[in-house]
């Protein structure tokens, strides 16, 4: 559907959970207060939620946490997911700890996308991002994955096409932090050895982001050219994000710059997010939106329920916020960890 801006929403990312086995500095260095399952919506009203998402115009949807992958049953998920008329598109973003020995799960359910999270290359860097020793563990997935993923098979959508299966399109996000000479290479090596993008994404200020610099990828992006001459825009459709896209010649991988603060792209928003309990959140600094857990819970019939979800998802998302204020940190009135939101 669109927006009172005119913009086209199809995205809906859905929090699983607010757990997560790691504790990345700039978003849950302390762990989370336990909530009790019940405050957690269940995969059922996810799945209600997403039916209705559907009805409006959500075509993808991307599985977030917390990590996604500590939830139970989230395979049984993406299957239920997959099923919905309408969705065109599961994908997930995971820290990659768990996920090599669920990748043959994943890709039988038909996860069309993973992204995984990784902002160095440098074991003690790791360790004091995350507070786990988990490198190892996650190059291990990336590397499985990144065998199944094929750009050159990708479709107008940025979605593999045509492949006979499994194919899986992977990305590496790095949340800008390390960005040393040796890092950037070591990152984009994976992007010249397998057919996976690796994107940098600008520090944003929510949660325990408020306390990092937004590193600009203005200057980011210069020291790419001068470390890579070659490097050129590349204008092929990635996904459904916002990132930017340059290649390296020679490299099976693109380059991605997610830059919220030094290139707002808030023009061309497409996306809501569900919260794990259950708030339709339509902007990343903003506490507005809907509380869809209320209406699944209010014990109306299942005809009424679903109209009155139908109603009040609409009318939030007709009401998305024009653009974020990450400039004006005065009129954030969002409160909750990037674990909670999703990212
Ligand atoms: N645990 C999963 C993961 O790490 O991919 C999913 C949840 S995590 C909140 C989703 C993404 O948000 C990760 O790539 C993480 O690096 C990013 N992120 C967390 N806090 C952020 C912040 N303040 N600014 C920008 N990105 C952030
Ligand atoms: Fe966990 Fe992802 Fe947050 Fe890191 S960024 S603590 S992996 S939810």
């Amino acid at each position: 559907m669109l927006d009172r801006n005119g913009r086209e929403i199809d995205y809906l990312r859905i929090s699983v959970t607010d757990r997560c086995n790691l504790r990345c500095k700039y978003c849950m260095p302390d762990g989370i207060q336990s909530l009790s399952m019940s405050e957690i919506l269940t995969y059922e009203e996810m799945c209600t939620i997403a039916e209705t998402a559907a009805e409006l115009g959500i075509r993808h949807i991307k599985l977030t946490g917390g990590e996604p992958l500590v939830r139970r049953g989230l395979i049984s998920f993406v299957k239920k997911l997959k099923a919905v008329s309408g969705i065109e598109a599961v994908t997930m973003t995971t820290n990659g700890i768990l996920l090599e020995k669920e990748l043959p799960a994943l890709i039988d359910a038909g996860l069309d996308a993973v992204n995984i999270s990784l902002d160095t290359m440098n074991p003690e860097k790791y360790r004091e991002i995350t507070g786990t020793d988990g490198l190892d563990t996650v190059l291990s997935a990336i590397k499985a994955a990144g065998c199944l993923s094929k750009t050159e098979l990708l479709g107008p959508d940025g979605f593999v096409q045509n492949a006979a299966r499994p194919a899986l399109r992977v990305k590496i996000n790095a949340v800008s932090l390390d960005l040393g000479e040796d890092n950037l290479r070591a990152l984009l090596d994976i992007a010249r050895n397998m057919p996976v993008d690796v994107r940098f994404i600008e520090m944003m200020p929510i949660g325990f982001g408020k306390n990092f610099p937004a590193i600009s990828h203005r200057a980011l992006l210069e020291k790419l050219k001068a470390m890579y001459p070659g490097l050129q825009k590349d204008e092929r459709r990635h996904g459904y994000g916002p990132a930017v896209y340059y290649a390296i010649p020679g490299y099976q991988g693109s380059v991605g710059l997610i830059s919220a603060i030094h290139g707002k792209f808030c023009d061309t928003c497409n996306r809501v997010r569900l919260t794990s309990q259950g708030y339709l959140k339509t902007c990343l600094c903003y506490n507005d939106g809907a509380d869809l857990r209320a209406i699944l819970r209010a014990g109306l019939p299942e005809t009424e329920m679903r109209a009155a979800l139908l109603e009040s998802m609409r009318e939030a998302i007709f009401r998305k916020p024009d653009a974020h204020c990450f400039d004006k940190p005065a009129q954030i009135t969002e409160n909750a960890g990037m674990n909670a939101i999703g990212g």
